[in-house]
């Protein structure tokens, strides 16, 4: 006989920049079989898309049309939720370039881009449980607080700025984790804020698997719960 599926889970990770978000949800989601959705890859796409067409971050007539104009829909390679632009995903090297790192944060702060992400990422949680996943893990800046605010499980994941800023190096990638994390929180349209009843983890003090386990805890006590 097959073992009974586990209750379907949706897990809410916020944080800043390099604070561990995706490793961590990458290897919970395939432990887990949940479906991985990386927010932060999607702002990353428009932003790419949005700099190719010469489009300025301001709001009005101009950016509408063109973010009405992006083709984007999504697939699902492994564990992941790719978005894509017209038939393929941005290319990877586009995504975590330095025109793109310097630029998302001010992009991302407009109403009218957070607007046009939102209902996507929503759709991601009716689209896993259709596909069989066991749940969504997403990630992001404001999934607890406002993409997901009825997840069953919500983290925020923090580390010493100069830690941050030493992994990055370490990925071989320029970024520029400071300014991101200061417009992300100023923001006035979905800041980056820890989420009431979130557990906080400091990603610092603790390894990679470490992390892991944690939330796989929480994880496992709400399957037995359910
Ligand atoms: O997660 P990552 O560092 O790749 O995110 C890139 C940028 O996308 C963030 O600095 C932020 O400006 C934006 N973002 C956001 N809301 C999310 C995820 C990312 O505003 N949920």
């Amino acid at each position: 006989m097959n073992a009974p599926s586990p209750p379907f889970c949706t897990v809410a990770i916020d944080g800043g920049a390099a604070s561990g978000k995706s490793s961590t949800a990458r290897g919970l989601s395939t432990r887990y079989h949940l479906l991985h959705v990386d927010t932060g890859s999607h702002y990353r796409a428009l932003t790419h898309l949005l700099r190719r067409r010469g489009q300025p971050p301001e709001e009005g007539e101009a950016l509408d049309e063109a973010l009405a104009d992006l083709p984007l829909s999504a697939r699902v390679d492994d564990h992941h939720a790719v978005l894509l632009a017209g038939e393929e995903p941005v290319r990877e090297k586009d995504l975590r370039g330095l025109e793109v790192n310097e630029w998302v944060s001010t992009y991302a702060a407009l109403p009218a881009v957070r607007h046009r992400l939102l209902a996507l990422q929503r759709w991601f949680v009716p689209f896993a449980r259709e596909e069989g996943f066991a749940g969504v893990v997403m990630e992001g800046r404001d999934i607890g607080s406002v993409v997901l605010p009825d997840a069953d499980l919500r983290f925020f994941l923090e580390a010493d700025p100069d830690e941050r800023a030493a992994r990055r190096r370490a990925e071989g990638q320029e970024d520029t984790i400071a300014d991101r994390d200061r417009r992300d929180t100023e923001r006035q349209s979905s800041p980056l804020v820890c989420p009431e009843g979130a557990t906080r983890i400091d990603t610092g003090s603790l390894s990679l698997p470490e992390v892991i386990a944690r939330v796989g805890d929480a994880i496992e006590r709400f399957r037995e719960k359910a």
